[in-house]
């Protein structure tokens, strides 16, 4: 195992642009499962292939276990990548796949099959050893990709959206099996998604990126609860968190966190809204409303609610809703970053 650390790492493709890859400072832990999360050109692929040595950086550094590998080719690394589209060589048996880094290696033929054994046996996929990827799942290709990858014992795993190919229902046990395996060898692991379900669901920490730049690092109940900011405020959240313009600040509060004044507990504010329509989603009932009153009259807000309450409005009816003052986040109108509480006057 080692750690992956970042110094100032940077990729400018066009100079005189700004970089796809800005100043960027990481340290993972041990064994850490780190996300890269962020909207489609954030800079998650580069800043992922610059670790792996796919990419040359600008500047700055990259440090495997200590060492600092920021030139060095990708197989002296000791890192292992999946990648989308991890392609399997179709005429090879899943074995031959397996085995297919060791003999590129050169490790003695004799100790493949104890090798290619364990890293199948972690995977699960013991048995299907003998067949050919088209006589496979797409599930269980990912997995031989996965075990092609650990085959060599790699210090550091890189994984850029490996799941992707893998239909919804796939994906979320796909999810729960790479957790499980990640669980149980302990490598570190740095996973590339614009997916906030897998970041929430995998990552140890999350490192949240947009154009180019980190915006946060933090566990999944940090950027979720705490964002930094109101890029990472809207990002994470479905539907996001609503954002109110309360003089010199923005006032963000989850939708779950708006509820019928009855339901709230404790100081909270209240919110006269008008309804303008209602989702229903099965397991929930999505809530879309104009703010009824006074200064922050006509600003569009989100509430969720599970479908079990029947909230008893339809589209044009006036309600009262509230938020516990504990849920409430404030953001900075011109630097969008967050502050301090504020009292607020609502109505
Ligand atoms: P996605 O989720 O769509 O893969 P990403 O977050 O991984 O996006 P990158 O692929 O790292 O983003 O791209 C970051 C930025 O760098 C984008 O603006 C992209 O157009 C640019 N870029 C990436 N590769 C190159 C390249 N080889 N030459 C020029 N520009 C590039």
């Amino acid at each position: 195992m080692a750690v992956v650390e970042t110094k100032d790492l940077t990729k400018v493709f066009t100079p005189g642009e700004r970089g796809a890859v800005n100043d960027v400072n990481l340290l993972t832990r041990e064994g850490e499962f780190m996300v890269f999360l962020g909207p489609s050109g954030s800079g998650k692929t580069t800043l992922l292939r610059m670790i792996a040595g796919l990419e040359d950086p600008t500047a700055g550094e990259i440090l495997i276990g200590g060492r600092v590998v920021t030139h060095l080719a990708p197989r002296d690394r000791g890192i292992a990548m999946v990648f989308q589209s991890y392609a399997l060589y179709p005429h090879l048996s899943v074995y031959k796949n397996i085995s297919f880094p060791l003999r590129a290696q050169g490790v003695p033929k004799e100790e493949h099959r104890g090798k290619v054994e364990w890293a199948a046996g972690l995977l699960g996929i013991g048995e299907l050893l003998e067949r050919k990827p088209r006589e496979l799942s797409g599930g269980e290709r990912q997995r031989v990709a996965l075990a092609r990858a650990i085959v060599r014992e790699p210090t550091v795993f890189l994984l850029d959206e490996p799941l992707s190919n893998l239909d919804a229902k796939l994906r979320a046990s796909a999810r729960e099996e790479l957790t499980e395996f990640h669980d149980r060898v302990g490598t570190t692991t740095i996973y590339v998604t614009h997916d906030q379900i897998e970041a929430m669901a995998m990552g140890d920490r999350i490192v949240v990126l947009h154009e180019g730049f980190v915006r946060q690092v933090g566990s999944p109940r940090e950027v979720y609860d705490d964002p930094a900011d109101t890029f990472v405020a809207t990002f994470l959240g479905s539907p996001p968190m609503n954002l109110v313009d309360h003089g010199d600040v923005l006032v963000g509060f989850r939708p779950e966190h708006l509820l019928p004044r009855s339901l709230v507990e404790g100081q909270a504010v209240e919110i006269g809204l008008r309804v303008t329509g209602i989702e229903y989603l099965g397991s929930e009932r999505i809530l879309y409303a104009l703010i009824d009153r006074d200064r922050f009259a006509e600003q569009r807000v989100v509430a969720k609610l599970p479908a079990t309450y029947d909230v008893g409005a339809a589209g044009g009816d006036a309600v009262d809703f509230a938020v516990a003052e504990r849920h409430l986040r404030f953001f900075d109108k011109t630097s969008e970053k967050r502050t301090g509480a504020r009292a607020l006057e609502w109505a």
